[in-house]
Formats: C-alpha cells, structure tokens, sequence
C-alpha cells in the first residue's frame, strides 16, 4: 500500500505530493487530468513570484517539480468510492481498488456554466468565471455579471472598482445574495441589476465577446446588451460526489476539513478548491495542499507500527 494517496492532480494534489515525497513517504497520485482547472486557463497573473504565465505552461512546472520525486503517477483515472478498514480504499472508475494509510483528496471544483450558444466558444476571449483572476483584463470596459447570489454581487462590487460598468442579470425576480452587499451594490454608481433575465447568448465577432443577449421573463422580450466581458457567477460545484455519504460534506457539496485538512474520515485528508476553504485560488489550492500533506505526515508517525 501507499503511505500518502492523492487523489486529484490539479495545484492542491501536485503540492500535497511533493511535500509527502520529500518526507521519504510512499506516495501516489491517482488523478483524472493533471493539471486541473490551471490546465483551463489563459493568463495567470496572480501567482506571486511569477509575474505572468498561461495555465498550461504552469502545469508543465507542476508536473516536473513533482517528476523530479519518485511518486506514483496515475493518470486518466477517475476514483469512484472512499472506504477505510485498517487502509484506506480507494475504488476506480476503471474496477482496481488502490490501499494506503492515508488519502489527501485533491479534486477541485468545477463552474457552473450557462450552457447556451457562444459561452464555450468565447470563453477565455471575454467569458470569465473568476473575477480575481480576469477582472484586471477588463479595465475602464463594460461587463456583466450573471447571477445574483453572493458570489456574483460580489463579483459586481470587485469589478465596479475596476471596469466601467457593471450589469447584473439575475434569473429570478430578486437577488439571493445577503442584504448587505445588495445595498453595497445599490450604492454603487455604476452597477445596474436586471432580474428575471434569462441569458440566452454570448454574442462575439469571431475574435472576442461584444455583447449578450438575454429574455426578460416577464413578457418573453429579446434585448441586447453591448459588453466586452460576461462573468459567470453561477455556481462553484465541487468534484466531491465520490465521497458523498462516507466523509461529511457542506450542503454544497465542500468536504468539510479543519484548520488541519482533517475530514471526517480517519486517516483522510483534503485541500484546495473540493473543501470549506474560503477562496478558491491556485497559491491557496497549493497551500491547502502543504498542509493536508504535513497532517498526513503527522498522523502516520503516531500509527503503530505494524
Ligand atoms: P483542480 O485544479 O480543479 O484540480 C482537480 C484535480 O482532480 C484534477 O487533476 C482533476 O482531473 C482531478 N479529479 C477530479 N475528480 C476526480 C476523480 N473523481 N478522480 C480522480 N481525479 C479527479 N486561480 C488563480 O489563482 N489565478 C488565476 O488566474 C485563475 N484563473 C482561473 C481561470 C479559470 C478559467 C478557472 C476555471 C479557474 C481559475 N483559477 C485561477 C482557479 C484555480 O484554477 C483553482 O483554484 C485551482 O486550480 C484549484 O486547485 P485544486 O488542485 O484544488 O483543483
């Protein structure tokens, strides 16, 4: 069996490996795409120490910094169970079954999209889903924001800072976010609110976004709104369904860790953007990532010998 299993090969798992290799721990990574989310993104710009980078570019350092360990790398592998006897299982989608004494789950999140014609095709060339990461990009521009819950008000107030305008289409007939930042968002002079608005397009030249279309619900109209970017807020769904009913979970779905990365599973681990974390960034997956690492570390030196 493995020491340290690291299900998940995005920022969080890659971390989480490293620091169990350089402890001299038998470690694995079973992962479906190393990578993760990085591998989905542009420019990073937010990375402190490195000024600028794209997604992919980053991962290949990733994948060598964790190359350069003698971990086992398991690629194209999706886990589909979690149980614990003296080991903990890992089950795969692929039928094996993998042992170790401890497991750090890794699996990151995934954005809820709108699913209509053009957000796939422009995303990254306008269509954002992270306005920590994009926002800068749209400076002195106008933007949208869909969603009006907590993340996407959120997103609002940030963007309004820096862009020249913000709307906020929301599909129901009133915001869901908390009251404070709806009146936060209010006083802002240039942020607008449009609810019962259905986005039905993402409309571009062939090069970037340049606006998008959306149904007012309450008469079925069409309208067009001019725009250089459309920030989706819809929704941050963690890839936690494999251990839904064996290790306790928020009601979104986040694995609930502590200040540790303990979950509670004996022996297992969690980090990054799959857990309670607040804020879902790749310096933070990372740092998520060292920690749950060295919490393993800690639990298996207390184990008795066997
Ligand atoms: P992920 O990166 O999501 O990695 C999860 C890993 O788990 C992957 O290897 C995946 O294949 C694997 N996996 C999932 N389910 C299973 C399973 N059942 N079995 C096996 N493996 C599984 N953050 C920044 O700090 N700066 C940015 O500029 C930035 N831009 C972004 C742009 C976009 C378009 C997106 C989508 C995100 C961006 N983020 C940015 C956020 C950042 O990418 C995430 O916070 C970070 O990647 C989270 O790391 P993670 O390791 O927790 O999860």
């Amino acid at each position: 069996p493995f020491d340290v299993l690291v299900v998940g090969g995005g920022p969080a798992g890659a971390a989480a490996a490293i620091y169990a290799a350089r402890k001299g721990l038998r470690t694995g990574i079973v992962a479906e795409r190393f990578g993760g989310q990085v591998m989905d993104t542009v420019g990073i710009e937010n990375f402190i120490s490195v000024k600028k980078t794209e997604g992919p570019k980053l991962v290949a350092g990733l994948e060598e910094h964790v190359k350069d360990y003698a971990v086992d790398i398991m690629q194209q592998q999706r886990a589909s169970s979690i149980s614990r006897n003296t080991l903990v299982e890992v089950g795969l989608e692929s039928g094996a079954t993998l042992q170790s004494k401890s497991v750090i789950v890794a699996t990151g999140a995934r954005w809820r999209k709108m699913n209509v014609p053009g957000e796939q095709e422009y995303s990254g060339k306008g269509v954002a889903y992270c306005p920590h990461c994009d926002g800068p990009l749209f400076k002195s521009k106008k933007v949208a924001v869909i969603g009006g819950g907590n993340s996407g008000i959120e997103a609002a107030i940030d963007l309004a800072g820096i862009v020249e305008h913000v709307t906020v289409l929301e599909f129901d007939s009133k915001l869901r976010a908390d009251e404070v930042l709806q009146r936060k968002a209010e006083s802002m002079g240039n942020i607008d609110i449009i609810t019962q608005a259905l986005t039905t397009e993402v409309n571009g030249d062939g090069q970037s976004v340049t606006g998008l279309t959306y149904t007012d619900r309450r008469d079925n109209s069409s309208h067009e709104i001019a725009l250089a970017g459309i920030f989706v807020q819809i929704g941050l769904v963690p890839n936690s369904e494999f251990v839904d009913g064996d290790i306790d979970l928020t009601k979104r779905g986040e694995i609930i860790i502590n200040e540790r990365g303990e979950t509670s599973m004996e022996g297992v681990f969690a980090a990054g953007d799959v857990t309670t974390t607040p804020y879902k960034q790749i310096i933070i997956a990372m740092g998520g990532g060292a920690t749950a690492s060295l919490s393993a570390f800690d639990y298996l030196i207390r184990q008795q010998p066997a």
